[in-house]
């Protein structure tokens, strides 16, 4: 069956209107209506060609939320009309140790729900820029916030869990003073899960203008990276830092206002490197460097359920399919408050 999508073509190509197809159901498989997706700053990386590897015609989309319209034979756990979301993985080998463990984003057999292999026409994942999407079981979350908020809760399924899962894995909690350096998608997110958890949460940005917002997201103070002397009130004082910057830049500047034993962990991923650090800023308190990809399908659904509990779901802008070229532009300039969420319904009409 025929559906509507947009993607790029090319890397050097604005995406543009597509019809591409969904596999036929298997017993095991969930066919979602997805009436929203988010725009990560992932898609924009991959529709670019910014990382290697980007099959063409790309069709981008991890952050999807939708109804159940159909279910396979051997389906359990969702029924048709359910409210579901779907992430960023739509396979794994399901026996390896860290699929046995729910940590299906370490799975040297992840296949992500874009541009990976399959053996669905074209022969890579297309993404939820599309009318639908069919899934096995084992992929699809369930949604429990109310359903007026079903466009808002579409980012937490990349943005939320990419912040969610470092700050559960290093135990944020009370007592804590945790940095979240660039107020994006995925950093804004980050304090707003962050100030959930209890902890006393610095948002570091580099725009002046987002310093009030940040406040009104949880941050209990919020520093200007560009100010030498604002980032110096709060040297060697951070138990952990959640770094989103989606771009290259002197991570020792960061570094040297974690404290003794801290850590600093890295979830943006920008296509050039970062020129540091410096080993001194390490060795002299102890320091660890780290990263994080994304969660596992478990903890994808914990925090889910946290976040709807805490009444948490991303800031957005709603913007109809045919503003998607736009919106990449504009999320290059840091102009969007704070995450893009396309309305599904509008690809039917798109130009
Ligand atoms: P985004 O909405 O564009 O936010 C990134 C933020 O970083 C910007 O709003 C800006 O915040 C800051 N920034 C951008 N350029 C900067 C620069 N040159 N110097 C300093 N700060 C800069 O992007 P996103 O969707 O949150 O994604 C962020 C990164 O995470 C991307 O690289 C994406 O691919 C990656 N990602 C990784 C995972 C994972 O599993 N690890 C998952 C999803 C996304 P301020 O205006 O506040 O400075
Ligand atoms: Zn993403």
């Amino acid at each position: 069956m025929m559906i509507k999508a947009y993607g790029a073509p090319a890397g050097d190509k604005p995406l543009e209107p597509m019809d591409i197809t969904r596999r036929a159901m298997g017993a095991q498989d969930v066919q979602i209506d997805i009436a929203y997706c988010g725009i990560c700053h992932s898609d924009l990386h991959q529709a670019r060609a910014e990382w290697a590897g980007t099959h063409f015609p790309c069709v981008p989309g991890h952050e999807i939320v939708g109804r159940v319209a159909s279910v396979g034979t051997q389906v359990t756990n969702v029924q048709v009309g359910d409210l579901v979301g779907v992430g960023c993985i739509v396979d794994s080998c399901q026996h390896c140790e860290e699929c046995d463990v729910g940590q299906e984003n370490y799975c040297d057999a992840m296949i992500g729900t874009y541009n990976f292999p399959t053996p669905d026409a074209p022969g890579w994942t297309l993404g939820g820029y599309a009318q639908q999407i069919v899934v096995n079981e084992r992929y699809v979350l369930r949604i429990r916030h109310p359903e007026s908020q079903l466009a808002a809760v579409a980012p937490l399924l990349c943005a939320g869990i990419t912040t969610y899962s470092p700050l559960r894995h290093w135990n944020i909690g009370p007592g804590q003073k945790v940095g979240v350096v660039g107020i994006g998608g995925l950093g804004h997110v980050g304090i707003k899960l962050a100030h959930a958890m209890g902890a006393h949460v610095v948002a570091f940005t580099t725009s002046d203008s987002k310093r009030e917002a940040a406040k009104a997201l949880g941050a209990d103070d919020v520093v200007v990276s560009r100010n030498a002397s604002e980032m110096a009130e709060h040297t060697a004082s951070l138990d952990f830092i959640l770094n989103t910057v989606a771009a290259p830049h002197d991570l020792d500047a960061f570094m040297a206002l974690l404290k003794r034993d801290g850590t600093m962990t890295l979830v943006g991923v920008p296509a050039e490197a970062h020129p540091s650090p410096q080993v001194f800023h390490l060795v002299s308190k102890r320091r660890t460097l780290a990263g994080s990809m994304i969660g596992g399908i478990p903890e994808t659904q914990e925090m889910l359920d946290f976040c709807a509990k805490h009444d948490i779901v991303a800031d957005i802008e709603l913007i109809s399919a045919d503003q998607i070229n736009a919106s990449y532009e504009r999320m290059l300039r840091g102009d969007v408050k704070y995450r893009f969420v396309i309305d599904n319904g509008t690809l039917s009409t798109a130009s």
